[in-house]
């Protein structure tokens, strides 16, 4: 590969690692995707493919090599006792059979496959001492979830004590939590009536409910799950993963009657295209069928990625379709003022679910596909519910209909509405736009933002219309007064809303960060940024050099970031919630003068078993240590974990102390 050909996958590699980071915050965090799930599979095998074509372009922060996203500081976290990992995807039947071809090499015979329907629901881990349920968690990062065995308690039918007279010591059983189709159409017609935003799909309405705050809430929805695996278990001992799902239907868990043993992989097949066509008789979503090795030992054998079992596939079917027509194309403005297009339909049921509103991503689009309002069109559904609109059926089109325009002004505030050339996205410019206002208020109050319970779009229309909130900075200066007399407004709620305001003012600096709306910093970004700089003013004045020579933070983000703060009007933004006292720095991590690693300093490289690699330069820090980024003489230890960068090889030349895993912990006392 040429220089050039590197330089250039370089670019588009940190600009998909960028987009893929964002949509993971929005699914993973929010509970709310602006992207469907085929589209987000899309973006992850071109940076896949990339990565392959450029193995040292790999870095362990890449999504590739990691599971979900950071817990949210919402619930305590909790350790796994066994990583929970993600699923590596086949969309053909080649690839199904070449994932089988590549098992069985390893194993050096031929396997024995436990099929079951992939449901799209959210992971989870419910741990069992001596019979007892004593802790439920979300995947989180796979190494550490969430606490949220309140929530796991009100779960349809999972037992509090296992049937089981002589039970393991411990097991950690795995499942997923999900909410059938009819229950989630329900709560999304009550959202809606509420003025509050929908859930996309079950999945992400499943994963918001699990992990609400007041668990008498997720009580009220009726969220069930279905058990499909362990992580750990002392005491018992299993030969395959039937005889495994059997001893946990004995004990009384749900476990999917659906899943069936098969000895060769056109029964394998057979399964999937069954499946495939009813689909739509469940009453909970599905989007494929998850194929493992049934034999343990040769689960065992076969291991992990640093992301999925080698032992088991997801095979996802193509997204559903329906025909209906669509009534009129209108704009969403964005809180960055994107403009983007979407269809409202004749209501149709793709996939079980009723769908009113379809994507258009941009106007391009919209051309390309030759949409036209009138038109009966192909909606698409992929286990997932931002439906897009395929195309037209240009047969059945009405004489006369006209070739769709992007408006030229804003319909929320008549602004100029522009697009650069070279640019696939059109931009409202107006600098007070409402609807732009509308969504950066929005997700400054969201969850894993400032998490202002109570401040969702109804309540901040309302404010908004009374001219209480012109930016976010106004969110500090409300007081119950201004409120008192909205009609249906009770002293107990605004009090709530009061607090919650309040509440948030103590938000760790990546929360803050992440409310702000940067472009491109989504969660893990903000952490990154709030670990390396400790204050909003320190992020404030740095160069956009030294942001970019952050590990992890390319050119893309630095420049966005350095951007933003140039900016007057953010800066007189974060001058109001200075004045109202939010919190802009993290307090500085306490270190432990004369501590083990008193002085010296640290590079990381590649993934960690046991720990992330934020905490484990947090536990360095705390031992008096430093990390920094790059090696050189001065650096004292390089800690190699799996799939290491160039800077192993770094070490090896100027001869710098390499210390794998085992060893690092060792030095931290562990
Ligand atoms: P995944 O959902 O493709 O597969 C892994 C999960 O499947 C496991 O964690 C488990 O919880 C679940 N599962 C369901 N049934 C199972 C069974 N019978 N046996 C074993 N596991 C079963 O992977 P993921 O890492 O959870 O999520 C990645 C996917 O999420 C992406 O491929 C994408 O489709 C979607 N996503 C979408 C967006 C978006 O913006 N739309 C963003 C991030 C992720």
């Amino acid at each position: 590969m040429s220089p050039t050909e590197r330089a250039s996958a370089n670019k588009r590699i940190a600009d998909l690692r960028a987009q893929l980071e964002h949509h993971n915050y929005l699914y993973y965090v929010q509970d709310h995707p602006q992207i469907s799930d085929a589209e987000y599979d899309k973006l992850y095998r071109e940076l896949v493919e990339l990565e392959e074509a450029f193995p040292d372009l790999v870095t362990p922060e890449s999504l590739t090599q990691r599971v979900g996203a950071a817990p949210s500081a919402t619930f305590a976290p909790v350790k796994h006792f066994a990583r929970m990992y993600s699923l590596d995807n086949a969309f053909s039947i080649e690839e199904l059979t070449a994932w089988a071809e590549r098992a069985e090499k390893a194993i050096g015979s031929s396997l024995r496959y436990a099929c079951e329907l992939k449901i799209d629901g959210t992971a989870i881990a419910v741990v069992y001492e001596n019979g007892v349920l004593v802790r439920g968690a979300t995947r989180g990062d796979g190494t550490t979830g969430e606490d949220v065995t309140a929530n796991i308690r009100t779960l349809r039918g999972l037992p509090m004590r296992l049937l089981d007279s002589n039970p393991p010591e411990v097991i950690e059983v795995r499942g997923e939590v999900y909410l059938p189709i009819a229950p989630f159409e329900q709560l999304n017609d009550e959202l809606v009536a509420a003025g509050k935003q929908p859930f996309a799909n079950p999945r992400n309405a499943a994963a918001g409910t699990l992990r609400q705050k007041d668990p008498a809430k997720t009580a009220t929805r009726p969220l069930t799950y279905w058990m499909h695996g362990f992580g750990a278990v002392k005491g018992r001992k299993f030969a395959s993963h039937t005889e495994m799902l059997g001893y946990l239907k004995e004990a009384g868990l749900r476990v999917a009657p659906t899943t069936e043993t098969l000895d060769d992989l056109d029964k394998v097949w057979d399964f999937i295209e069954r499946w495939r066509e009813q689909r739509a008789s469940i009453e909970h979503e599905i989007d494929g069928v998850v194929v493992k090795a049934d034999l343990i030992a040769h689960q065992q054998e076969l291991g992990y990625t640093s992301k999925s079992p080698r032992w088991a596939i997801a095979y996802k079917w193509p997204p559903e379709e329906q025909v209906t027509k669509l009534k009129k194309i209108d704009i969403h403005v964005g809180r960055t003022g994107a403009v983007t297009p979407f269809a409202r339909l004749e209501p149709v049921r793709v996939g079980g679910v009723t769908v009113t509103t379809a994507t258009l991503h941009n106007e391009d689009e919209v051309h390309r596909k030759d949409i036209r309002e009138g038109d009966e069109v192909v909606i698409r559904r992929a286990g997932d519910v931002i439906p897009e609109v395929v195309g037209p059926l240009k047969e059945r089109r009405k004489r006369g209909a006209r070739v769709w325009r992007m408006p030229d002004k804003c319909p929320s505030c008549g602004s100029e509405i522009v697009r650069e050339e070279g640019e696939a996205v059109a931009y409202c410019t107006g600098v007070d736009c409402p609807m732009q206002r509308q969504e950066r208020l929005f997700h400054f109050a969201a969850r894993g933002a400032m998490d202002i319970e109570g401040l969702g779009y109804q309540t901040i229309d309302e404010l908004v219309s009374r001219g209480l909130l012109e930016d976010v900075g106004d969110i500090y200066s409300l007081r119950p007064e201004h409120v008192a007399d909205v009609e249906g407004w009770k002293t107990k709620r605004i009090a709530n809303l009061m607090n919650a305001i309040q509440a948030s003012k103590s938000r760790p600096l990546a929360r803050l960060l992440t409310a702000l709306g940067i472009r491109h910093v989504g969660a893990t970004v903000a952490q990154t940024l709030a670990r390396r700089f400790g204050s909003l003013d320190a992020l404030a004045n740095a160069t956009e050099d030294d942001i970019n020579a952050i590990d992890g933070i390319g050119r893309v983000i630095a420049h966005a970031v350095h951007e933003f703060f140039a900016q007057k009007r953010n800066r007189a933004v974060i001058a109001k919630l200075v004045d109202a006292g939010v919190r802009t720095a993290d307090e500085p991590r306490a270190r432990k003068a004369g501590g083990a690693l008193d002085g010296k300093t640290f590079v990381l490289t590649g993934g960690l078993e046991s720990m992330s690699r934020d905490e484990a330069g947090e536990a360095i820090e705390e031992a008096g240590g430093k990390v920094t980024s790059s090696v050189s003489k001065k650096t004292d230890y390089v800690v190699v974990g799996d799939s290491p960068g160039s800077k192993y090889d770094k070490a090896v030349q100027l001869g710098v102390t390499i210390l794998d895993e085992a060893a690092f912990l060792k030095l931290l006392g562990r």
